[in-house]
C-alpha cells in the first residue's frame, strides 16, 4: 500500500503548458534577454495597471536594486518588519544601510504598525519597506501620509502580492517575488515596479551591469558597441523563466480566486470547530491569500500540534522566526524587543492552502487541528452538508 502523499504548505502548479513554453524557448535559439523577457515584463506591468516593468532573477535582487536605484547608503535607517522574510531586511545592509525592526500592530493585524513606526524615526531615517503579510494588503492612505510628511521613499516587498490589485502602487518601487513557494512561480525570479519612469530606467540599466544596450539589441543593431554609465549587476532573468512566467500569469487570477474560497472555508471550519485558534486579519481585507496563518492558543505546545498534523500527513510551517531574533541579526542587533511581533510568532502556525487543494482538505486540516488541540471534531453530518453544497470545487 502506497502512503498518501503529504499535503503540503504550498505546491507550485506546473504542467504541459509550461513544459510547451520551454520547449519553444529551446527551438527559438535565444535564451536569454529576448522578446518573452519583455513579454513578461509588459505582461505583468498589465496585470498591476502599470507602464513597464523590470524583470529581476529574484524579489531580493530586486529589492537590491530598488534600494540602489534610490540612492540608500551608509549612514541611512530604513524602518521594515520584522515580521517577514530575511531578505525584506538583507537588502537595507546590501547597500551599507542601517533596517530599523519595527513592531506589528497586533496579533489580529500583523501588519507594521504606524506608531512604532512613528516612535522609531530619527533624522536618519530615509525609507520604509511595506510588506503584504500572508497577501494582505497594506492600508496606503496612513503610510503615504506618512511618508509624505517626514519625506520618507516609501518600498513595497511585496514578494507575497502577485495580482493582489493596488499592490506595487503604493510608494516609488515595488518588488514581486516567483520563488517555487509563491502564488505564480518562475522557480527562480521577480519583478520591479516604479512610479517613476527614469527610476525604473535605472533599476533596469543596473540588472544588467549598467550596460547602455543589451545582447538582444545588439543583435538587431548596426553598433555592437556599448557603454557602462554605472557599477551595475547581473540581476537578469532569462527567456526559459519568462515563458513560465508568462503562462502562470495567464492562471494566476483563477488560482488567487481559488485561494480566496479556500481561505474562507478555513475561516469557517475553525470558527466551528477551533474555537481556541484565532485566525489574524479582518475576512474583508483585500488578500491574494498566500499563506494561511493561524494563531494558537498560549495554553498549547506548537510543536506537539506541528507533530500531530505531521503525523497525519499534513504539513505546517511557521511564517516567520522573526528577523530580529535570527542569529546573525541578534549579533548584529542585541538590543531589539518586539514584544507584539514576538508574541505572535511564537504561538503562529501556518497551514497548507494553494489552489491544488480542495475543500474535503480544509476539514481534514481543520479537523487534525482541532484533534491536536482537544477540540470538538466536526459532527459527520454537517460535514456532508457542507461538502455537497461545494462539490465541484472539493473534486476539482
Ligand atoms: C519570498 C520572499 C522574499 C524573497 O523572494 P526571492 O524571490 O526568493 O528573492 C522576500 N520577501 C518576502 C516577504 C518573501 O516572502
Amino acid at each position: 500500500m502506497k502512503a498518501e502523499p503529504m499535503l503540503l504548505v504550498s505546491e507550485p502548479i506546473l504542467g504541459s503548458q509550461e513544459k510547451a513554453a520551454l520547449a519553444d524557448v529551446i527551438d527559438s535559439g535565444w535564451i536569454t534577454m529576448g522578446e518573452r523577457v519583455s513579454s513578461f515584463e509588459h505582461a505583468f506591468a498589465e496585470a498591476h495597471a502599470a507602464d513597464d516593468a523590470v524583470s529581476v532573477s529574484s524579489c531580493t535582487a530586486g529589492l537590491h536594486l530598488i534600494l540602489h536605484a534610490l540612492g540608500i547608503g551608509p549612514g541611512d535607517e530604513v524602518l521594515v518588519p520584522a515580521l517577514t522574510f530575511v531578505a525584506t531586511a538583507n537588502c537595507v545592509l546590501y547597500v551599507g544601510g542601517t533596517p530599523i525592526f519595527v513592531d506589528i500592530e497586533s496579533s489580529a493585524q500583523p501588519l507594521m504598525s504606524l506608531q512604532d513606526a512613528a516612535a522609531k524615526c530619527t533624522p536618519r531615517t530615509k525609507a520604509v519597506i511595506l510588506v503584504h503579510f500572508a497577501g494582505y494588503m497594506v492600508d496606503p492612505e496612513p503610510w503615504q501620509a506618512f511618508a509624505r510628511e517626514r519625506g520618507l521613499m516609501l518600498i513595497e516587498d511585496a514578494a507575497h502580492a502577485s495580482g493582489l490589485p493596488g499592490a506595487g502602487a503604493i510608494g516609488d518601487a515595488a518588488a514581486f517575488s516567483f520563488y517555487g513557494n509563491k502564488n505564480m512561480t518562475t522557480a527562480e525570479g521577480g519583478v520591479v515596479l516604479a512610479r517613476d519612469a527614469s527610476l525604473l530606467d535605472t533599476i533596469r540599466r543596473a540588472r544588467g551591469h549598467g550596460l547602455t544596450s543589451g545582447t538582444f539589441q545588439r543583435r538587431s543593431s548596426r553598433t555592437p558597441i556599448y557603454d557602462v554609465t554605472m557599477l551595475g549587476f547581473n540581476y537578469r532573468l532569462d527567456e526559459l523563466r519568462a515563458a513560465i512566467g508568462l503562462v502562470q500569469l495567464g492562471h494566476l487570477k483563477e488560482w488567487n480566486a481559488k485561494r480566496k474560497i479556500l481561505a474562507e472555508s478555513y475561516r469557517r471550519r475553525i470558527g466551528e470547530n477551533c474555537p481556541s485558534v484565532a485566525i489574524p486579519f479582518e475576512a474583508r481585507r483585500p488578500s491574494v491569500h498566500h499563506i494561511m496563518p493561524v494563531v494558537l492558543p498560549a495554553s498549547s505546545d506548537r510543536q506537539d500540534v506541528i507533530d500531530h498534523l505531521r503525523a497525519k500527513g499534513i504539513q505546517t510551517t511557521i511564517h516567520y522566526p522573526a528577523i530580529h531574533r535570527l542569529s546573525f541579526y541578534r549579533g548584529l542587533y542585541p538590543d531589539v524587543n518586539l514584544p507584539r511581533t514576538e508574541a505572535f510568532t511564537d504561538h503562529e502556525l501556518t497551514l497548507p492552502l494553494h489552489p491544488r487543494m480542495g475543500l474535503d482538505d480544509v476539514e481534514r486540516v481543520t479537523s487534525a487541528l482541532a484533534d491536536a488541540l482537544g477540540e470538538r471534531v466536526p459532527p459527520a453530518a454537517f460535514v456532508m452538508r457542507d461538502k455537497s453544497k461545494h462539490a465541484n470545487l472539493a473534486s476539482g
